[in-house]
């Protein structure tokens, strides 16, 4: 069986962390299976690298950025390899080049375009263990690249592809995928399977156990994902495409994203092309909108509100004004985020929006947005209240049960 491997930051994140992986590996390599090992960089290191150029500017250019960041997983592919050499293993680490992966030019977010695994597949073949540093790439150029924050999962479950690996185990510090974040609910539970859809709601909207793009990836290819942890023998969880028996629950997880602002504009001139104007501007900003409701507008103006990534939020802000003609007032509030519930059952049950809502009512949360689609429901509320609404909500909806 060929098998990827990847493992995460706190797996990795000292010497004696990356000895464990290395006896992870060498067990399965016994086992008599083919491994190619993805790591990220340890823990806090991408940070780190962050704060180095911060330290000059606060807008350093993206590609030194991508030239900088992707030492992180260099420095944790080369020691893996070293330790499993150290104990007799054949093994060989490998960028992200070296193995392959041809990326456009989003610097810093880039998209990875092509894999050539030639390199890899002569190397098993001489019967090594492949060693490769996640979230890089490189472009037409040459010029390395990243693939945002997280990417480590996004190059795993992309080598699983173009490897046409039998399967791809995400390994962190949890042994699953819960039904919403352990650290915010000890009582979560944890799940033996979850849809691909499923898990990638839970991602896009906040829960950083998978990247959301790794997620949308294997969905794609059709790659077989488990997560598991490093630091145990347990099972795991199954990502895989939705059966007959997950529709019969109802909700599968809640999840908190903290990372949201709110704009609300109130006064929007009522004429066609000014939801147009405003959206293409944000977007040629690369600011991510969200959550967008607008109102039946009275008397020649409408009111309209979005969420942005609070690392946006400041960025926004300018963007707006260049609108100032077109709109009465503007608010802006950094201190919101979003709780939303998950689950492929809402497709053919009713009153599992009512509920949430009702919940929040009876815990005095005011919902200042509401956003919906087939298998989730988004709400929008004070931050202050995140934590106390996702264990609410797990409780409401038998979660822990
Ligand atoms: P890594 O550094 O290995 O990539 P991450 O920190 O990105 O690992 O992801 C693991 C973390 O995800 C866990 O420590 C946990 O707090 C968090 N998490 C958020 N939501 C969930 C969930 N629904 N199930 C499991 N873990 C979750
Ligand atoms: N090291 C990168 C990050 O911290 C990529 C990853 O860990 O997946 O975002
Ligand atoms: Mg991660």
């Amino acid at each position: 069986m060929l098998v990827v491997h990847k493992y995460g930051g706190t797996s990795v994140g000292d010497l004696d962390r990356i000895e464990n992986v290395a006896n992870r590996v060498a067990k399965a390599r016994e086992a008599g299976n083919d491994i190619v090992v993805v790591v990220s960089a340890m823990s806090g290191e991408t940070n780190k690298l962050i704060g180095y150029a911060e330290h000059f500017t606060s807008t350093p250019a993206k590609k030194e950025l991508d030239m900088l960041l992707s030492s992180g997983e260099r420095v944790t592919a080369a020691l893996l390899s070293i330790a499993l050499q150290s104990k007799g293993f054949d093994a060989v680490a490998m960028t992200g080049r070296q193995a392959g992966i041809v990326t456009d030019d989003t610097h810093t977010y880039a998209r990875i375009e092509t894999i050539d695994p030639t390199a890899m597949h002569n190397a098993i073949d001489e019967g090594k263990v492949v060693v490769v540093a996640g979230f890089q790439g490189i472009n037409k150029d040459g010029s390395v690249t990243t693939l945002g924050r997280g990417g480590s999962d996004l190059s795993a479950v992309a080598l699983a592809g173009a490897l046409k690996a039998d399967q791809c185990e995400i390994y962190s510090d949890v042994d699953g995928i819960y039904t919403t974040d352990p650290r915010i609910e000890p009582n979560a539970k944890k799940l033996d399977t979850i849809s691909y859809d499923e898990m990638l709601e839970l991602s896009s909207l906040g829960a950083k156990v998978l990247q959301n793009r790794s997620v949308e990836l294997a969905k794609k290819l059709g790659v077989k994902l488990y997560a598991k942890s490093s630091f145990s023998d347990n099972e795991g969880t199954l990502i895989s495409e939705e059966n007959d028996n997950m529709e019969e629950v109802l909700v599968s997880g809640v999840v908190l994203d903290k990372n949201q602002a709110r704009v609300t504009l109130r006064g929007v001139s009522d004429r066609p092309g000014i939801a147009a104007e405003i959206f293409t501007k944000l977007a040629s900003e690369n600011i991510n909108v969200d959550i967008i409701i607008q109102n039946v507008g009275t008397d020649g103006a409408t009111n309209l509100g979005f969420t942005v990534p609070q690392s946006e939020h400041e960025n926004a802000k300018k963007v707006m004004a260049g609108f100032d003609h077109d709109i009465e007032g503007m608010d802006f509030d950094e201190h919101v985020c979003k709780v939303s519930v998950v689950g492929v059952g809402m497709k053919s049950h009713s009153g599992v929006a009512a509920t949430a809502f009702r919940v929040l009512a009876d815990n005095n949360i005011n919902i200042q947005m509401i956003s919906t689609s087939e298998i989730k429901v988004s709400m929008v509320i004070d931050e202050k209240y995140g934590e106390l609404a996702i264990r609410t909500l797990h409780e409401a909806y038998e979660l822990d049960k």
